[in-house]
């Protein structure tokens, strides 16, 4: 957190569920509960891969996806060591890995030939894939629409209501409401009723539910840049994870983006240009002269967090409301593993993964 391009930022935002998520989250950091997140996380990711294929294969959607893996490169021989513990969960989730030295490195990504001797290493995930995440939820959304279903955009959702032990409606705040009216209290609200409902609402779930049911969600901040490709034989053929930064490069067809970072500064989305330069300098040295830095595009998110890592999806105390959030810095790795559990759930279809432990009744919350 001192270093001068330090990953992690936190800034107490003034509210207590800040300080009890930070005390929640020092409480997964041992090796044993490492283990458990990891493997939890992992039986979803890899699950999600395979739903991912199957949508590709049935809907022929395309979104500037690479299919040939990822690798995350190491600047110290610690984190080469560190990296044998992961190793082990990967082995144990049968999740085809390999750890390659400094020489081999270039075998995955060849343009990191030029630079191997600021690293020590790094572990290939050969299965992994990457791609334009905007692309693909734009594109599906089209597809969804064309085979029936209705989307309800700038509609915000002001309340939940429950009654009698059961979500009875909602009330949701339409299109036709100026943005700067869309919180206040005098709009009209509309009602809404549903057979089933999924909250989805990533960091905002947490308020959304307040007084309904405790969730342990909270933001972590972080910044992406895309920028034009300049020279392809100097670009990564598909996502380096830098270690040491906690960033990842992605190579889209002619665009480069980097992100990462943490910041826990509660629901501030402002832009930082310490944090671009930051995010410039790690591609400038990874893969120098591949990217024009001039014409950067700056982004800032918001990781609906959990604790433990890993996403709260499944059954609420309340029958007709389900939980899929929390997903974190790998929202879109577990987004159709997710989507395919929960209409499992709802459909009342057994799933095809074990999925209990992915519910919010692992912190104790009924
Ligand atoms: C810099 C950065 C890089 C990342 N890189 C990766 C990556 O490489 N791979 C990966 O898998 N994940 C990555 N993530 C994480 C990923 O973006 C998130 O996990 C994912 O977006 C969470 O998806 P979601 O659908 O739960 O929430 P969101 O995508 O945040 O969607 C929630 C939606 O709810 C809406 N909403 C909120 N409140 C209301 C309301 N009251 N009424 C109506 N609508 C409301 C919001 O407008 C939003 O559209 C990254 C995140 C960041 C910030």
């Amino acid at each position: 957190m001192l270093r001068r391009h330090a990953p992690l930022f936190i800034k107490p935002d003034g509210t207590w569920q800040q300080l009890r998520w930070m005390w929640q989250l020092l409480q997964q950091c041992t090796p044993a509960r490492y283990e458990q997140n990891k493997a939890r996380m992992v039986r979803l990711a890899e699950y999600s891969r395979d739903c991912l294929d199957q949508l590709r294969q049935q809907t022929g959607i395309h979104y500037e996806g690479r299919q040939q893996g990822t690798l995350q490169v190491f600047r110290t021989q610690e984190q080469m060591d560190n990296a044998l513990r992961d190793i082990e969960v990967l082995r144990y989730a049968h999740v085809p890995f390999e750890l390659l030295p400094r020489d081999l490195l270039a075998k995955a990504e060849p343009a990191l030939e030029r630079v191997k001797t600021q690293l020590t290493g790094g572990l290939w995930l050969p299965h992994d894939q990457t791609g334009d995440c905007q692309l693909f939820t734009s594109r599906l959304a089209q597809m969804a629409a064309q085979r029936g279903v209705r989307f309800l955009y700038q509609h915000h959702i002001k309340q939940l209501v429950v009654e009698q032990g059961r979500l009875s409606h909602l009330l949701v705040n339409s299109e036709q409401v100026p943005s700067h009216h869309i919180q206040a209290d005098h709009v009209q609200a509309e009602r809404m009723q549903a057979d089933a409902y999924v909250m989805a609402l990533a960091s905002y779930s947490r308020q959304m539910l307040q007084g309904v049911i405790d969730l342990p969600v909270y933001p972590v901040k972080g910044y992406s840049l895309t920028l034009p490709l300049q020279d392809a034989n100097l670009a990564p053929q598909s996502t380096i994870l830098d270690e040491t930064y906690k960033t990842a490069v992605t190579r889209f067809d002619q665009r480069i983006r980097v992100g990462g970072m943490a910041e826990l500064v509660g629901f501030n989305l402002s832009l930082s240009r310490r944090r671009e330069a930051t995010l410039k300098m790690i591609v400038e040295n990874l893969f120098p002269g591949a990217a024009d830095l001039s014409h950067a595009q700056a982004w800032s998110g918001l990781r609906p967090m959990t604790p433990d890592g890993t996403p709260i999806v499944g059954h609420t105390q309340f029958n007709n409301l389900y939980l899929n959030t929390g997903h974190g810095t790998l929202g879109w790795t577990m987004a159709c593993g997710s989507g395919r559990l929960l209409a499992d759930l709802l459909s009342a279809r057994q799933p095809d993964i074990a999925y209990q432990d992915l519910a919010l009744s692992r912190y104790h919350i009924p």
